[in-house]
């Protein structure tokens, strides 16, 4: 059998990989902590580990992993910002799941900017104390408005698609164009043109801090950004300072710079240290989700089974399947 060390275990994970492991002929050792320098010395004794979006796996956790003879790490998510791949390079194999579910995260996206224009997360508390009041709680119609999409791979088509159906005029940005029948632009006319902005692109050296303040001041007053990708494509603290300025209209995060050792944890009894993440849960126009656009039943399902046929591919068919590196 397969012996894998699985990494940043939650309840919802066990389910889905308990299910099908022995369909795959594969053991799981699940831990609560996350992958890194510190945790690795646990892998000892397995052939590989299955680790998440906030394990960190850089030189010295790749350096430990290889000395405990582990040959493979099987991200169970798409996006792989989180590994060293240079450095993993002839040492360590690295797959993902390049595509479980890209409507969960596009239909969260869609969710969070409704929610946040509409002020449904405000009118729900308001209700529940019975305060009927509507001051405060004027939308504007999405119907003939732009929206900037940055990123038109799997999620961000999906995304289109679901913004087409409210009558947006979509622009697009990306490296590789391939939508016929989108609008592409480039970024600073996406910036300059958005009533809204929603990012789909991956966590590169190229794509760190993309809104920033000098990006954030080519866009239109009043704009609203949408991030469902990865946290540092946002400059948080510039995010702050157009929040606070009016300048941006709104924000709905699902994920943040600073997540790593926060999202995915009950907090609720700690004083968390992070001045950037409290000014913004202040903030009435912006709504934050702890990294929780994928979780659908459909899409655990499916990172489950490819994450556990890329394991079986590797070990027992000798093939390397969704490979990164
Ligand atoms: P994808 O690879 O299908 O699409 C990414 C697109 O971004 C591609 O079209 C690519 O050409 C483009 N791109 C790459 N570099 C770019 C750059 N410098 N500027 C502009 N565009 C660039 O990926 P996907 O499945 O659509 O996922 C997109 C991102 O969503 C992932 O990288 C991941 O970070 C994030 N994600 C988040 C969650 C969540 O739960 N919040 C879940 C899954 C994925």
């Amino acid at each position: 059998m397969i012996k894998m060390a699985f990494f940043d275990t939650k309840p919802y994970d066990k389910v889905c990989f308990d299910n099908l492991k022995e369909s795959y002929d594969t053991k799981i050792k699940y831990f609560e902590s996350k992958l890194n320098a510190d945790s690795a010395v646990m892998c000892k004794g397995f052939d590989g580990v299955i680790a998440f979006v906030n394990d960190t796996i850089d030189k010295e956790t790749i350096d430990i992993l290889t000395e405990l003879n582990v040959r493979l790490v099987a991200l169970r998510c798409a996006g792989f910002n989180n590994v060293d791949l240079k450095y993993a390079k002839g040492k360590l194999d690295i797959v993902r799941v390049p595509n479980y579910s890209p409507y969960a995260v596009a239909e969260h996206a869609m969710g969070m900017f409704l929610c946040l224009n509409r002020k449904i997360h405000r009118a729900y508390i308001r209700t529940k104390d019975l305060n009927f009041s509507l001051n405060g709680m004027t939308g504007f119609d999405l119907h003939g408005k732009t929206i900037g999409v940055v990123g038109t791979g799997k999620i961000g088509q999906v995304f289109i698609n679901i913004c087409k159906g409210f009558g947006l005029n979509i622009i697009a940005y990306d490296v590789y164009p391939t939508l016929k029948d989108v609008e592409y632009t480039d970024i600073d006319t996406l910036c300059k043109k958005s009533d809204i902005i929603s990012l789909h692109c991956p966590l590169t050296k190229e794509t760190k801090h993309l809104i920033c303040k000098e990006t954030i001041e080519k866009m239109k007053d009043n704009v609203y950004i949408i991030n469902t990708s990865r946290g540092a494509l946002i400059n948080s603290d510039d995010l702050v300072e157009g929040l606070k300025s009016g300048k941006i209209g709104g924000a709905a995060l699902d994920v943040y710079e600073e997540e790593s050792e926060i999202f995915f944890e009950d907090k609720s009894g700690e004083i968390v240290n992070d001045d950037t993440l409290r000014i913004l849960l202040t903030m009435p126009n912006v709504i934050l989700t702890s990294h929780q656009a994928f979780l659908t039943n459909e899409a655990l399902e499916k990172i489950a089974d490819i994450t556990l046929s890329n394991v079986y591919n590797y070990f027992k068919m000798n093939k390397l399947t969704n490979s990164v590196n």
